[in-house]
């Protein structure tokens, strides 16, 4: 069969095979080699036309898609993207990694993922609820508490997901925990919006103790962060808390530096303002902002001399090849995603080739996957109709990315040689962990 052009999926296929491939897994176990071929397909790919009203009166049509890709482990679990670049490739390589970051999380849900080319930036809410409205009308016979459950990405936050929950309820006659991310009062978990921020951190703190034999912690650190929607967000706030100093967040246009570190109230006002799509450029400009630089079309990795981690929360391919060697010349020791595939094929290698002078890379289906685990303890929590408090769902986050980062070390030292005194690959680590439980229950 002729394949698709499909360059974002077989990126993620790539990094997945050569890891497994890489080590001894199938020189010890053969049997798991024939997995690849099965699990590389999608047991479902759904496509739909989405027709909508915008405030002019006009109907307005998008594509609207669900990759349903593995249900193994348990019923289809991933977040819905509203973003003009959205077409099957770019679903399918984040329903591919989610399901390999949902096998790490230690919860029962498959992968998939979904989503629009739809362009919430500049929408009034109506025209955002009638877009979803009419995006919810095609999705809901396809999902199910128990079938399918999406949640956000970009472009899909609290607010879409509230209109997408009203819909399907309006529709199904049906209340369930068919959404995750939801409001608090729809069912919606504490700690979820701050889930993939603080987990990565979380995350970031055991390979900081485990490289340093816990003599350090993130008290003191300069952290370089891009993005600036949920994820950067919440990963910003986290290192303020731990002492660390954040000199820069990022949005598509550009990236704001400053060497004294971002406040938690300059986060709250880009929060505030980012949910009104207004871009960094324009936050900036308010009082609260004075002594922030500004750079137009840059990423944060090539701006500074000296820094000690890296955490893309973007996008993907956000970091290349150039500025992955800009981060090692800075003397960066941590890098770790808070994106989906933030790093290029090519970053990833510079990255690699530096473990053994103290670089340490961890692929974001490790490192991001505590916004999905809160996601699992929300549905845990629907189909026990409980509430836990933010310090239950905070703890169970906190060991959840504890026991994949175990799960990450302990796999790499097993199935990959480091040489003498060279940190275990992560990223083999990662991948190997999350393909021996996948192919397990296949
Ligand atoms: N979109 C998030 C991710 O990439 C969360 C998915 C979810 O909560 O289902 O993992």
């Amino acid at each position: 069969m002729v394949k698709p052009y499909e360059p974002e999926f077989e990126q993620a296929y790539d990094e997945l095979v050569s890891a497994l491939e890489d080590s001894t897994l199938f020189e010890e176990l053969p049997k798991y080699k024939k997995v690849i071929p099965v699990v590389s397909v999608p047991e479902r790919l759904i496509q739909f036309r989405v027709t909508w009203e915008n405030d002019k009166g006009e109907i307005e049509t998008n594509n609207g898609f669900r990759v349903q890709f593995n249900s193994a482990l348990g019923p289809y679990k991933g977040g819905l993207r509203f973003h003009p670049s959205v077409n099957l490739s770019i679903l399918k390589f984040l329903g591919f990694e989610q399901i390999f970051k949902n096998a790490l999380t230690g919860l029962s849900m498959g992968g998939g993922k979904g989503g629009s080319d739809f362009d919430p930036k500049g929408r009034s809410d109506a025209e955002i609820r009638r877009f979803c409205t009419s995006f919810m009308r095609q999705l809901a016979r396809y999902i199910g508490q128990d079938t399918d459950v999406p949640a956000g990405d970009i472009g899909v936050g609290g607010r879409e997901i509230g209109f997408l929950f009203g819909a399907y309820k309006a529709m199904q006659n049906n209340w369930s925990g068919v959404l995750t991310g939801k409001g608090l009062t729809w069912g919606g978990s504490l700690i979820r919006p701050e889930a993939t921020g603080y987990g990565l951190i979380y995350y970031v703190e055991k390979m900081i103790e485990k490289a340093s034999n816990g003599k350090e912690t993130f008290a003191g650190k300069t952290v370089a962060v891009s993005g600036s929607g949920n994820v950067a967000q919440y990963a910003a706030l986290k290192l303020i808390e731990l002492g660390a100093t954040v000199v820069s967040l990022s949005d598509s246009k550009g990236t704001i530096t400053t060497t004294s570190g971002i406040t938690a109230e300059q986060i709250k006002e880009i929060g505030d303002a980012k949910l009104k799509f207004k871009s960094l450029e324009e936050i900036i400009k308010s009082p609260t902002f004075a002594g922030v630089e500004y750079s137009a079309g840059e990423r944060p990795w090539t701006k500074f001399e000296k820094l000690d981690v890296a955490l893309p929360c973007a996008t993907q391919n956000e970091v290349s090849g150039d500025e992955a060697k800009a981060l090692v010349a800075a003397g960066v020791k941590f890098v770790a995603e808070g994106s989906n595939m933030g790093s290029t094929k090519e970053a990833i290698e510079v990255f690699e080739a530096n473990r053994a002078s103290g670089v340490w890379y961890a692929p974001g289906k490790a490192s991001n996957c505590g916004g999905v685990a809160v996601s699992g303890l929300e549905m845990a929590q629907n189909s026990h109709r409980v509430r836990w408090t933010s310090e239950e769902v905070d703890e169970k986050l906190k060991n959840i990315m504890s026991n994949c980062f175990d799960s990450c070390y302990a796999t790499a030292l097993k199935y990959t040689a480091a040489k003498d005194g060279e940190l275990p690959s992560l990223l083999k680590g990662a991948n190997i962990a999350g393909f021996i439980k996948v192919a397990d229950a296949m």
